[in-house]
């Protein structure tokens, strides 16, 4: 199933993306519900009960505007750093030590605030330059957990996956390395590009996929899933030791080589800019930088 957020003639609603992706028909939800996007079925999901009715008539994917399938996370992002090999060997000269060189090494997990979320299509806005000068995109596979638990083993992580999302893991490199911890360099309001819906775990292995990313159309980041460090099992298994995740949380799962502090000199983001991010098996977002 491909599960979408949207707003229809200024309402939100939820639902549900047909086999050919040309049409979407709406689960029967209250608008409370409704205003949580993909929340409510997640949770459904994840409590073996039934999912929601839909309305029996459809209407044109392109007759609405897609909101983030999770448009306000029910608490912050889990985020890994450096996972992928190719994108920790690029920084390996930054001020970023190379984790790659011991295989020992857990993996780096930092957060990101539910607020900075914003639909597959809508604006980054730059925060000025007065507070950063540095913006970088960072493509991402997203795990939705679906079952909650604690200290999930490994063998039993992919049974608590609901699906998967793409999100931009928007970084202000500047203030990212300024304060040690990531979180402030990650949370400014606009920086979490996410959709362009849910896709269930049946249809689509996170572990056997392609991310890729381009700015303004030129191709950046092209990499396979199989390339992580710390595999989808282990960073379930590594972010439940001792922490109880719930329905609906997020992992966004690191980003693979081809960020713009990687290039020498740097690229970072300038107004005007468009970053596309793309995952086989799941479709794409899209976001102008303003
Ligand atoms: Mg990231």
């Amino acid at each position: 199933m491909r599960i979408a957020t949207y707003v229809q003639g200024g309402k939100r609603q939820v639902g549900l993306v047909s086999a050919d992706g040309r049409q979407i028909t709406a689960f029967k939800l209250p608008p409370d519900v409704a205003q949580r996007g993909a929340q409510a079925l997640v949770e459904a999901f994840a409590g073996g009960d039934a999912l929601p009715t839909l309305e029996a008539t459809s209407v044109s994917l392109d007759s609405v505007k897609l909101a983030a399938p999770l448009p306000l996370p029910r608490r912050n992002l889990w985020c890994v750093g450096r996972n992928y090999h190719a994108h920790a060997k690029e920084l390996q000269t930054s001020v970023f030590k190379d984790n790659d060189a011991n295989p020992q090494a857990w993996p780096i997990v930092f957060t990101k605030a539910p607020e900075t979320v914003i639909g597959p299509r809508d604006d980054v806005v730059l925060p000025g330059s007065a507070i950063s000068e540095q913006i970088d995109y960072e493509a991402e596979l997203t795990i939705v957990i679906g079952r909650g638990g604690k200290n999930i083993s490994k063998a039993d992580a992919l049974k608590h996956i609901f699906g998967y999302t793409i999100v931009n893991d928007v970084t202000a490199r500047d203030v990212q390395m300024r304060h040690q911890q990531w979180d402030m360099g990650k949370s400014f309001d606009t920086f979490c590009p996410m959709g362009p819906w849910i896709v269930t775990a049946d249809e689509l292995d996170g572990m056997a996929t392609r991310v890729r990313c381009w700015v303004n159309g030129e191709l950046r980041q092209d990499a396979l899933t199989e390339d992580m460090i710390f595999d989808i099992p282990t960073l379930v298994e590594t972010v439940s030791r001792g922490i109880t995740l719930y329905p609906g949380d997020l992992i966004a799962t690191g980003s693979p080589a081809g960020v713009g502090m990687g290039f020498k000199p740097p690229r970072y983001l300038k107004s005007g800019d468009v970053v596309r991010v793309e995952i086989e098996g799941l479709g794409s977002i899209e976001n102008r930088f303003v």
